[in-house]
């Protein structure tokens, strides 16, 4: 099966690492991106581009009129939005707005053009502080910060308006992102990096003197706080099959992305020392970290057949490979 795919926000990390996955499988992909966070050259080169807002509905209707009188679009995966927790408490307006709003301008060009499918980026930030460890996906969500409040109310946003108008979702609620595209030619790439992964591969390549562990007296084996890291391929993957499925049975889902496996950080920074040596200090806790977050992903595997295939040390390789590439580059 041959799908037309929208994929808005495909010139970031995660949309960008989606586009490949589709590319590969045989789809057709469009691209709309306003290159806010993400670049022109982490865009396929076998996918049509358009500069566009998500916010601007006139931006996104024109680009649906060129796009869907050749013909309409199946599925459009939505990864336009902001992601950064501490900026999300700063600037509640602009996370609520681009976020939110953009959804619901979204929705209703879709609406608009008739196109019945949509792959909605989540977060396990809308489970707040977990109740359970292993977080599964009937656990009662309760955002403890604006970001995830946003994605909680476009996932709800998102059922309401697929129940009206007959249309189909698949909710992915991610837990820690990380690595690289095996072709070497897109990865995580921001000025402000916040989190472990790249922070302990650029302290490892020297990019960074030095690297804080924001706490060891959790309560968790070596005190310090256990992430469920995957691999941001897995997750392109878990998008092709989720557009897929939409198509295939008209039915909407939503689920975890997760591996059922956790890693504390001294651990990430263990694997990273199997490469090179990591110069650390244990600091204060961060605010709002909780000790441990991992995800069932038994509904993942049960319904798309999907489990990560890259394991930890895959990811920190692919992240270690990207960095040392686009450090000669630069
Ligand atoms: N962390 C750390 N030092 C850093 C960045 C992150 O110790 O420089 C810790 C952070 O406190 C958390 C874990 O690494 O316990 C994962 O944090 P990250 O920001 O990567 O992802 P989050 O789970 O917050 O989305």
């Amino acid at each position: 099966m041959k799908l037309k795919v929208c994929v808005i926000g495909g010139a970031g990390y995660i949309g960008s690492h989606a586009v490949y996955e589709l590319i590969r499988d045989g789809h057709e992909v469009v691209v709309i991106d306003n290159l806010s966070t993400g670049s022109r050259n982490m865009i396929h080169k076998d996918a049509k581009f358009y500069y566009g807002d998500i916010t601007n509905k006139q931006d996104l209707k024109n680009i649906f009129n060129i796009e869907c009188s050749v013909k309409p679009f199946d599925v459009i995966m939505h990864f336009a939005a902001k992601l950064i927790v501490p900026e999300s408490v700063d600037k509640p307006l602009e996370y609520y707005y681009n976020n939110v709003e953009g959804v619901r301008i979204m929705l209703e060009v879709m609406t608009d053009f008739n196109i019945k499918n949509v792959v909605f980026s989540s977060t396990a930030a809308v489970y707040g502080e977990p109740v359970n460890s292993v977080c599964s996906e009937t656990d009662i969500t309760c955002p403890i910060n604006p970001y995830g409040e946003t994605k909680l109310a476009s996932e709800k946003l998102i059922k309401w308006v697929c129940k009206k108008y007959n249309m189909n979702y698949c909710i992915f609620r991610y837990f820690n992102v990380a690595g690289a595209d095996k072709s070497l030619e897109i990865g995580l790439n921001k000025d402000n990096l916040t989190h472990i992964v790249p922070i302990t591969v650029q302290t490892a390549l020297g990019i960074r003197k030095s690297m804080d562990v924001y706490g060891n007296d959790y309560d968790t084996s070596d005190g310090t706080c256990i992430r469920d890291y995957i691999h941001v391929s897995d997750l392109a993957d878990a998008h092709v099959l989720g557009a897929k499925y939409l198509v295939e049975n008209n039915k909407s889902l939503l689920v975890n992305l997760g591996s059922n496996k956790g890693y504390s950080v001294l651990e990430i920074i263990k694997e990273v020392e199997k490469h090179y040596p990591v110069n650390y200090k244990i600091t204060d806790r961060r605010k709002g970290d909780p000790a441990k977050l991992i995800a069932s992903n038994e509904k993942a595997k049960e319904i798309l057949g999907w489990s990560p295939k890259r394991d930890l040390s895959e990811i920190i390789n692919s992240d270690i490979e990207y960095r040392k590439k686009i450090m000669n580059k630069s």
